[in-house]
């Protein structure tokens, strides 16, 4: 995190029924859908909650048991959204990838044509740093009419994104990823054509019933009290994002990115599926060990859950971080894996 946004952290909560916080809500959307480039017409939610609870409001709201959602499936982002499908009763089949599968054109064939009426995809999927391919989503969507959900929560300011481009009918954002605030804040954007279904679905949930959230937006305000401190830190990061542009942060990503792989391609073996810039996946023998001799040094990576907890770690390349940090944690990781 910057300074300046740890700075904020620190200072006192306004009371914020008022006008000028208003006035920062609208500001903050429309920053978020000039660096999203959201349709003018695209609804906007702030929840306070963590990027999964976003990912429950798209599901419970977009969809009712009248769907049948398609779900990629390639890690424990994936899987997340299949259990959220199996909890509020959505039909769903899921494109399960196993470790190291690449998403391909084929993956998709067999379900062409058939009756699916959303398909719900992590663009990134963190737990393996698969970058999907979403040209190939967006147009499987457009071919087959269906509802285009994209969490897109960890490739967000790391990678080029864009709505309209892709015929998106619903973003999902967070607040602890790329943007580098506190955890806390999740983000919701929907085409006018996926508000339509919200308007239409009886949803039983008082705190994720997104209705109530659009029908607040329209006056810049939230349902409840919403994360006062973390909405003045993302109104700064906005700022700060407006002014260089949205590009800088990801070349700035991606020249992290490229930097640390050039230089751990001795030293470790890199997965050959596409990446993020947002993070580098790396297999390396006793990873969690590592993960823990690292985190005694006061350098924190990310370890892997279930099947991959021995053999996987992911570097992160997102917020304030530099190429001397990178230099300082490929030394480590010199001694540690020989
Ligand atoms: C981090 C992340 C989330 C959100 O996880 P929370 O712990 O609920 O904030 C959701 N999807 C993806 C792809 C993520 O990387």
């Amino acid at each position: 995190m910057e300074e300046e946004i740890l700075d904020i952290g620190g200072k006192p909560i306004p009371y914020f029924r008022t006008s000028e916080f208003s006035k920062m809500m609208f500001e903050i959307e429309e920053i978020f859908k000039e660096v999203i480039d959201a349709p003018k017409d695209s609804k906007f939610a702030l929840l306070t909650a963590s990027g999964t609870g976003a990912m429950e409001a798209a599901v419970m709201n977009i969809f009712s048991e009248k769907d049948k959602v398609l779900v990629v499936n390639g890690g424990t982002f994936g899987d997340r959204f299949a259990k959220l499908c199996k909890i509020h009763q959505i039909s769903y089949d899921e494109i399960k990838l196993s470790f190291g599968e690449k998403l391909t054109k084929d993956h998709l064939k067999k379900f062409n044509g058939r009756d699916y009426t959303g398909l719900l995809v992590n663009i990134h999927e963190t737990s393996t740093g698969q970058l999907y391919d979403i040209e190939l989503l967006s147009e499987f969507c457009r071919q087959n009419n269906m509802m285009f959900v994209v969490d897109a929560i960890s490739s967000f300011l790391a990678d080029e994104f864009s709505m309209k481009k892709y015929n998106v009918d619903c973003v999902i954002l967070s607040s602890q990823k790329a943007l580098a605030l506190a955890p806390g804040l999740s983000f919701l954007f929907l085409s006018n054509r996926a508000y339509t279904k919200v308007l239409e679905n009886e949803v039983k949930s008082m705190y994720f019933d997104l209705k109530d959230y659009f029908q607040n937006m329209e006056r810049g305000q939230t349902p409840f009290t919403p994360a006062v401190s973390i909405v003045y830190q993302l109104y700064a990061k906005l700022k700060s994002i407006r002014e260089n542009g949205v590009e800088s942060y990801i070349l700035k990503s991606r020249n992290l990115a490229q930097h640390f792989r050039d230089n751990v391609r001795s030293l470790v073996k890199i997965p050959d599926y596409p990446l993020s810039n947002a993070l580098t996946p790396i297999l390396v023998d006793n990873a969690f060990d590592i993960f823990l001799r690292l985190k005694e040094e006061g350098i924190y990576v990310t370890p892997s859950g279930g099947k991959l907890k021995d053999k996987l770690l992911r570097i992160g390349h997102i917020g304030n971080l530099t190429k001397k940090d990178n230099e300082v944690l490929i030394s480590h990781l010199e001694r540690m894996v020989k």
